[in-house]
């Protein structure tokens, strides 16, 4: 059988244009059920209705805000490359910029090449890109190219997650939970009257067609986010990629797990402000080398 890996790969980046236009239709049927068909209408009511009217769409347009400026950011934001010919930092190198770095990385470039199984995982080469490989980094095969601490190539964002956008891909995913979840519970009271105005007539086809589409959508993907951020929570607080999980369930100890605080800032930064925003101060960037995806800490009791 001749089958062309690649070309099916580059197809898979053909889909995930597709998928944009998915996710802004999903946001579109979502927008149109809960403003325009049921608490739009609520707020000329007045008195409580009005209230709870005005505070469900203000916070359904704010999560709204957040889960789109979070999603171009994942789209658009390089998840992080591997620079030009690059090899790993030597103790050598170390000594020389005099670096605090240097427990980290006792890695001789030319290790990948020894029998040494150990070394060889944490610096390798990548034929493909005909570089180096810093620990932590993937090639992706749909992007055709290495990706620095890769947790997943995926199709909703058409983009790696890697070291550079693995904030901005959590907080889409945390939006687009709290808004679907939001969304379902506020659709729920319509939904129920669905088929008593269905009866009724009271309402035109299309638009239960639309309530009844809505609700069913809002719910499957609620409850299907909740376990993507359950997970993500795990792999964030043990400082794992969705591409490690394997390696780590053969090492007691997890040597990129340098405490749940540490794990969480080299992911979302130091400042508290920035935590919830698709942002990271300067100060972060320059501070933390995992945000960099090159260079990451190590336990000091896990050998390599
Ligand atoms: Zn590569
Ligand atoms: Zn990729």
């Amino acid at each position: 059988m001749d089958i062309n890996l690649f070309k099916f790969c580059s197809g898979l980046k053909v889909l995930g244009y597709f998928m944009i236009l998915l996710v802004v239709s999903i946001v579109a049927v979502s927008y149109y059920a809960v403003v325009v068909l049921t608490w739009g209408p609520q707020l000329l009511r007045g008195g409580i209705h009005s209230f709870l009217a005005f505070s469900i769409l203000f916070l359904f347009h704010v999560l709204l805000i957040l889960l789109t400026w979070s999603y171009f950011m994942v789209v658009f934001k390089n998840p992080g490359s591997v620079p030009e010919n690059w090899r790993a930092v030597t103790e050598e190198d170390n000594m020389e910029a005099g670096s605090s770095m240097a427990s980290s990385h006792h890695v001789e470039p030319e290790t990948f090449a020894s029998s040494d199984g150990l070394e060889r995982k944490r610096v390798g080469y990548c034929s493909q890109c005909q570089n180096g490989k810093p620990p932590r980094c993937h090639h992706c095969s749909i992007c055709q190219r290495c990706v620095l601490k890769m947790d997943h190539h995926c199709v909703w964002v058409v983009n790696c997650v890697g070291a550079c956008n693995y904030k901005f891909f959590l907080l889409f995913l945390l939006y687009t939970f709290l808004e679907t979840t939001m969304d379902t519970l506020v659709l729920l009271p319509s939904f129920i009257g669905f088929f008593s105005e269905a009866k009724n007539h009271s309402n035109s086809p299309g638009n239960l067609a639309f309530l009844f589409l809505a609700f069913v959508l809002n719910l499957a993907f609620a409850l299907s986010l909740l376990c993507f951020v359950v997970m993500h929570a795990s792999l964030v607080s043990s400082n794992t990629t969705s591409v490690e999980v394997y390696e780590k369930k053969k090492s007691v100890r997890w040597r990129y797990d340098v405490g749940r605080k540490n794990n969480f800032e080299q992911v979302f930064g130091t400042k508290r402000a920035l935590w919830l925003l698709p942002v990271f101060s300067k100060e972060d960037l320059d501070k933390i080398p995992a945000l960099q995806g090159l260079e990451f800490p190590t336990r000091s009791d896990v050998e390599a």
